[in-house]
């Protein structure tokens, strides 16, 4: 029979798994085991939502076997099985969406631990064995079909025999070679403990035939008189795993690490998570849930590709996979499970986001992660910062998504460099404020470092005033939605009245104002529709100039819109004033020139506006006439 070939990246995983110097072989079992219960997930819900089927949940098993002489090991379950079409589309290509990351951990030379808490799915069989073929049938049809692989070479499919519904696993070990056991595993003692050990909350039964002794009496006598007793063995067929779900044991039941340690398995994560949320509600809607909320973001949480949702589960059935619809999409962050009687097994997607159940679920979860999160940033800061490093950025989208409608539950969560050293949350800004101070500084930038060299930074840092540095582009967006923290506003020091002078000054400025109103009028006209305004600055101190805006549009917003795709967003563009510090020699000398050569006056107005810009980030719009101005001085 013709040998079909796997596909490409299958073909590349392959290798990798079946090459890796991978202690942890170990976990193909698991692997094969969580197919099978996943089969029979299938398969029960189709027996719930058709009880024409007339398949009891009590029928369903995984069973376990081994025959040392053959070699094999043989994993049975009466899930749904697979036709041979299916067979080709699911066992001839990857269908485990985090391979990438999977792959770029092996390249980059991971060690087994890691690798370990990857799902490597089916292919992980290939570790252990030489040859695997899979028989199945699936539920429905009459014709069973049998796959076969000695690895990366290709695989066969061919008609089979099978007397019922299911798949078969078999499994066939390799020998053992150059100091690699592999004989281990058709121990059967190291089976069940390896069931044990990674299978024990499979929702199903695994039997094995175990071999169980015990002291019995033979009914005779010793010599002693005493009853002879002997020790027997007998093979039982046992069901292994404990079968409860985790997220259905009691709190008490259940230790912190076994949580963390089932959340790495069920969600492919390798870390523990930053934390492990159990509620257990019961009234009006019963239910539990096992919340995690994980320490990294996986590589692909910004981007379109990443799947949020929760499992869905009714009294231990599954019925989602990843149901997206219980948490607000800012906590979309957070992995786990919530199972309750009270959901119903037939809903459709469409149904769920308006299932009155799941929202009143969903809040309540959401407002237990949000106590969890401000618990963190309380009592555990360098938790909540390793944390905050990954999904910050989601809060605060989540802050201005829907016009700022979810502010008032995320407001709390969010932290901002400060211009004192480390992050700070609008409370602890609010908390720290001077007495004299009345607003909320902020400054934007791109960088933290950027920031704290901004000419604008010096008047509020002398004042002995906080500043906080946001250098996320969302971050202006943010700010503008909540105008206001406990009544203080937020002031950016970059356009705004800073407000930090008294009446006295106040006057000063505005006399100075009129002092300069022709310089000013000159800067305004040799820059024309460049700049909005030319003033007077009040906030610089030792630096010359600054640009600065006016009106709502930033220049971070400005560098937002340009960079949308399409470039719809090309004419939004900030109202640019250039302010002039009036005890600046080059204000002077700028005065000077307007006397005495015009000219030169106008050269000196475009060389500011140049550093201006440049200190400013913003991009020159002739970058070589700007450098044959400021060079023609030699
Ligand atoms: P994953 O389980 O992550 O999808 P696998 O490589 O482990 O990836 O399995 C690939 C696919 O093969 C599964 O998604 C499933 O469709 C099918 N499959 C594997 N084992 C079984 C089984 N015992 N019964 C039915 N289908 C199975």
């Amino acid at each position: 029979m013709a040998k079909k070939q796997f596909k490409a990246e299958t073909k590349r995983l392959m290798e990798l798994v079946i090459n890796s110097i991978y202690t942890h072989k170990e976990i193909f079992l698991r692997e094969i085991i969580s197919n099978a219960s996943d089969a029979i997930d299938k398969m029960n819900h189709r027996a719930i939502t058709d009880p024409t089927l007339g398949i009891s949940r009590d029928d369903f098993r995984i069973d376990v076997s081994v025959d040392k002489e053959a070699r094999t090991i043989t994993v049975s379950d009466n899930g749904t099985g697979m036709t041979s079409k299916e067979m080709e589309k699911n066992l001839g290509m990857i269908a485990y969406s985090d391979s990438f990351e999977f792959k770029k951990k092996l390249e980059e030379g991971a060690d087994s631990d890691v690798i370990g808490q990857f799902g490597v799915g089916f292919y992980s069989a290939f570790m252990v064995a030489d040859k695997v073929t899979v028989v199945s049938r699936a539920h429905g049809g009459d014709e069973a079909s049998v796959w076969e692989s000695e690895g990366i070479d290709g695989y066969t499919i061919r008609k089979g025999e099978k007397d019922s519904f299911g798949t078969d696993v078999i499994m066939h070990i390799k020998e053992d070679s150059d100091g690699e056991s592999y004989s281990e595993f058709l121990d059967p003692v190291r089976l069940r403990e390896l069931i044990v050990t990674y299978s024990n909350y499979i929702r199903w039964p695994i039997r094995m035939d175990v071999e169980a002794g015990a002291w019995e009496d033979t009914g005779e006598k010793g010599e002693d008189g005493e009853p002879k007793r002997e020790y027997i063995t007998r093979t039982e067929n046992k069901v292994i795993n404990s079968m409860v779900p985790i997220w259905q044991k009691d709190k008490s039941e259940v230790s912190d690490d076994e949580c963390k340690e089932f959340y790495k398995q069920q969600f492919y994560d390798f870390e523990d998570p930053v934390s492990v949320i159990r509620v257990d509600a019961e009234g009006r809607i019963s239910y539990k849930a096992m919340l995690f909320i994980p320490k990294r973001a996986p590589h692909d949480f910004y981007t379109r590709d990443f799947q949020p949702g929760l499992q869905l589960y009714s009294s231990g059935v599954l019925i989602m996979e990843r149901c997206a619809d219980v948490l607000p999409y800012y906590f979309r962050f957070v992995r786990g499970v919530v199972d309750s009687p009270d959901f119903s097994l037939n809903i459709s997607r469409e149904v769920l986001q308006n299932d009155r159940v799941l929202k009143a679920v969903g809040s309540n979860l959401s407002k237990k992660i949000k106590a969890e999160l401000e618990r963190l940033k309380e009592n555990e800061p360098d938790v909540y910062s390793e944390f905050y490093n990954s999904f910050g950025q989601q809060l605060k989208y989540g802050m201005v998504d829907n016009f700022g409608s979810d502010k008032d539950m995320l407001k709390d969560l969010l932290m901002f460099e400060s211009s004192k050293g480390g992050m700070v949350s609008f409370a602890d800004y609010v908390g720290n404020m001077q007495e004299s101070q009345e607003k909320i500084y902020y400054v934007v930038s791109s960088s933290a470092s950027k920031a704290r060299n901004l000419p604008q930074m010096e008047s509020v840092l002398d004042k002995g005033y906080e500043v906080l540095l946001m250098t996320d582009e969302v971050d202006p967006f943010l700010v503008s939605i909540l105008r206001e923290y406990e009544g203080k506003p937020f002031c950016n020091i970059s356009t705004e009245d800073l407000g930090l002078e008294s009446e006295e000054e106040r006057k000063e400025a505005e006399e100075k104002d009129e002092e300069h109103k022709g310089t000013l009028e000159f800067a305004k006209e040799i820059l024309g529709d460049d700049v909005a305004e030319v003033r007077i600055s009040r906030r610089l101190k030792n630096h010359a100039v600054l640009l600065t805006t006016t009106g709502s549009i930033t220049f971070e917003m400005e560098k937002y819109f340009k960079e949308m795709p399409g470039g719809q967003g090309g004419n939004m563009k900030a109202s640019r004033v250039l302010e002039l510090n009036a005890d600046h020699s080059v204000f002077r000398a700028l005065k000077d020139a307007i006397e005495s050569d015009k000219d030169k006056a106008a050269d000196i107005v475009r060389i500011m506006y140049g550093q201006a810009s440049i200190m400013a980030g913003i991009p020159l719009d002739d970058p070589v006439a700007y450098s044959d101005l400021v060079l023609s001085i030699f």
